[in-house]
């Protein structure tokens, strides 16, 4: 199993996408190899089951193509956690602030309850914007969440420091 510095070979900074001055973190060479992308479930899989997970949460649209292996991997329920518009049903919403505009992120009522551990799995914590609104949406069911798991955090904007605020002490692995 490759670990997590090695994981880093698959992924490829892509200068100016989607804004000029912004520096892309692509992931997709890393989907495409499978040794590593198998390499990468098992560790975000080891992640979740170490925090206590009852069910893993995943986060439109890249974080779904991490998250569904992974919770296969880890013998437990795949939650998708969609864009505004995209469920059947009654849903629960919570909207969050975007470096221009906002975004407004759903998931199932009824998909958690008091009783879950959930984990929240994405490719990149970048400011931790998104993962904090699924943080608080997955809260307000009555769940815990018991953390966030990502392939990639970009430090430097500090994501991991806002989710402290929301999440109860430090509780996000990264790759
Ligand atoms: P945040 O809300 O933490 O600022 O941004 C995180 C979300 O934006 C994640 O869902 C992630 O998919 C996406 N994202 C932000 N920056 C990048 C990046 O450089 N590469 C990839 N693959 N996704 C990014």
């Amino acid at each position: 199993i490759l670990l997590g510095r090695r994981l880093a070979g698959f992924i490829r900074d892509v200068p100016d996408y989607p804004r000029p001055g912004v520096q892309f973190k692509d992931i997709t060479p890393l989907l495409a190899d499978p040794d590593a992308f198998s390499s990468l479930v098992e560790l975000l899989a080891s992640m979740c089951v170490r925090r206590g997970a009852t069910r893993i949460a995943g986060l439109e649209a890249r974080g779904f193509l991490l998250a569904a292996p992974v919770a296969v991997r880890a013998g437990l329920g795949f939650v998708p956690v969609r864009k505004a518009g995209k469920l059947p049903g009654p849903v629960l919403a919570r909207g969050y602030e975007l470096e221009y505009g906002t975004a407004t992120i759903e998931i199932q009522q009824g998909a958690f309850g008091p009783g879950d551990r959930v984990v929240v799995v994405d490719d990149v914590l970048a400011t931790g914007g998104t993962a904090e609104a699924a943080v608080e949406l997955i809260r307000g069911t009555g769940a815990q969440v018991a953390g966030v798991a990502v392939l990639l955090e970009l430090g430097f904007l500090l994501g991991r420091d806002r989710l402290k605020r929301s999440l109860d002490g430090d509780r996000v692995d990264a790759a």
